[in-house]
């Protein structure tokens, strides 16, 4: 694509990276035949290609951000399908991590959705504060039909719909300390905490730190981890997720340096995704970027880690598992082929769903901001899980997990839950009293 860019322009190097990003698409919208949002609405400027014009247009006369140019980018997942279908190799991420930067910075929002929006980077990423805010849920709970009728409140009415009845208690897993491996030491890793993950379900992190100590690994959950930042960077709101990046950073570096780390182990795709690119966020910071690109080169998700310790093969279980792999996993780390042949592995019978690159419609907070859309992806997503006839749907993040839980019966667990039941721990609290065969 030709672009026209001053050489004042390209003296920025946010604007020079996303030239570049331009300059690699031909335009020939095969990407628009796997993008979630073009499948659902119809609508070119609801494309990853559509975006890309928008995008360019608004960069290239250096205006702000008008009201066209938001709705349709926030009606982006950032699913990342676009970028596993182009052919051109356009790194559609970084530029729309770019778009969502000039918007924050020079785009009003009407009152209701800056209010939204500023709850929930208040909120999320603090699992004190997430915790309470469940807690006080039910209160607004009454008021979920009323908020639905009014525009501006609907997702007042999404968080409502999304807030568990009931949380499990803290879990002591998530304190700072270091958990020893049983038998010979094989590893030592960091694990990220996370921030809603802990909160809605601890189980997962429970079941990571028990299977990786039972297979020779010390697990450090390090002092001082904060959210990985990736709620409020697809927020635009750069500031606070670049700050969120150097905490840890600072928090994986010191550890690296004091015991040594052979990764860093995260059990939320979504997290796994941005963490991966401190390296990319951090690299005009002189004082952060090589640290932030050492963390990002350690950075493994649960099933990368398990893969690299060869486990071994268990006897089949006849459980059958529709296996739904995450955007932010298939798409943002490409991590397509672990997770399934660890499940068969270990046993269980495991299924592809139809449409898996399509996205489930979580999304970080796009399922609160933009539930109808999110609504339709999740119908989609729920029928063709449903087809495969599973007793379970195992995924690797919690954002997917807590979305297709509201739409359907069948159990949903994290990955690593299975495997740590096969690999000798306990059964996952959700498939007690189930018929499983
Ligand atoms: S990130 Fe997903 S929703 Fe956004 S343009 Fe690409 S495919 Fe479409
Ligand atoms: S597939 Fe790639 S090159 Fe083609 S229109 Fe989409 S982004 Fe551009």
């Amino acid at each position: 694509m030709q672009t026209n860019f001053t050489p004042a322009q390209l003296a920025d190097p946010h604007v020079a990276e996303s030239e570049k990003i331009l300059r690699k698409c031909v335009h020939c919208g095969f990407c628009t035949a796997t993008c979630p949002t073009y499948v659902t609405l119809g609508n070119e400027l609801d494309s990853p290609r559509g975006r890309i014009y928008l995008i360019k247009d608004m960069l290239e006369n250096g205006r702000p951000a008008d009201a066209e140019v938001v709705t349709h980018i926030d009606r982006c997942l950032s699913c990342l399908a676009c970028v596993t279908t182009c052919p051109s190799g356009v790194d559609y991420m970084h530029l729309v991590d770019h778009a969502r930067a000039h918007i924050e910075k020079t785009y009003k929002r009407p009152f209701m959705n800056r209010l939204v929006r500023a709850i929930l980077a208040a909120v999320l990423p603090y699992p004190d504060r997430f915790r309470l805010a469940i807690k006080l849920s039910s209160a607004g709970r009454p008021f979920a039909g009323l908020f639905a009728r009014a525009p501006a409140l609907k997702p007042f009415a999404a968080m409502l719909a999304l807030a568990p009845r009931r949380i499990p208690p803290a879990s002591a897993y998530a304190a700072a300390a270091s958990h020893p491996p049983v038998g010979e030491k094989r590893g030592r890793v960091a694990i990220l905490t996370g921030c809603a993950q802990p909160v809605l379900d601890p189980g997962i992190n429970e079941a990571t730190i028990r299977l990786l100590t039972r297979l020779g690994v010390e697990v450090v959950v390090p002092k001082g981890e904060v959210c990985c930042g990736s709620l409020v960077h697809h927020m635009g709101r750069e500031e606070q997720a670049l700050a969120s990046a150097r905490a840890n950073v600072d928090v994986w570096t010191r550890e690296l340096e004091e015991g040594g780390l052979d990764a860093i182990i995260i059990t939320a795709s979504g997290c796994g995704t941005t963490i991966k690119d401190y390296g990319h966020m951090l690299r005009l910071d002189a004082a952060y970027a090589e640290k932030a690109a050492r963390v990002s080169s350690l950075a493994k998700d649960i099933t990368e880690y398990l893969a690299s310790l060869e486990l071994p093969a268990q006897m089949p279980k006849g459980i059958i598992v529709a296996y739904h792999s995450a955007c932010s996993m298939q798409h943002g780390q490409k991590i397509t082929m672990a997770p399934k042949q660890l499940l068969k592995a270990a046993g269980f019978n495991v299924r592809d769903p139809a449409e898996g690159h399509l996205c489930c419609g979580s999304a970080g907070t796009y399922n609160i901001m933009q539930s109808d859309i999110s609504d339709a992806l999740k119908t989609r997503k729920v029928k063709n899980l449903e087809a495969t006839k599973p007793r379970v749907i195992a995924t690797g993040n919690i954002g997917c997990m807590m979305q297709i839980a509201t739409g359907t019966a069948i159990p949903i667990v994290h990955t690593v839950q299975l495997l740590d039941w096969a690999y000798g721990g306990d059964m996952p609290e959700k498939l007690k009293d189930l018929p499983l065969a």
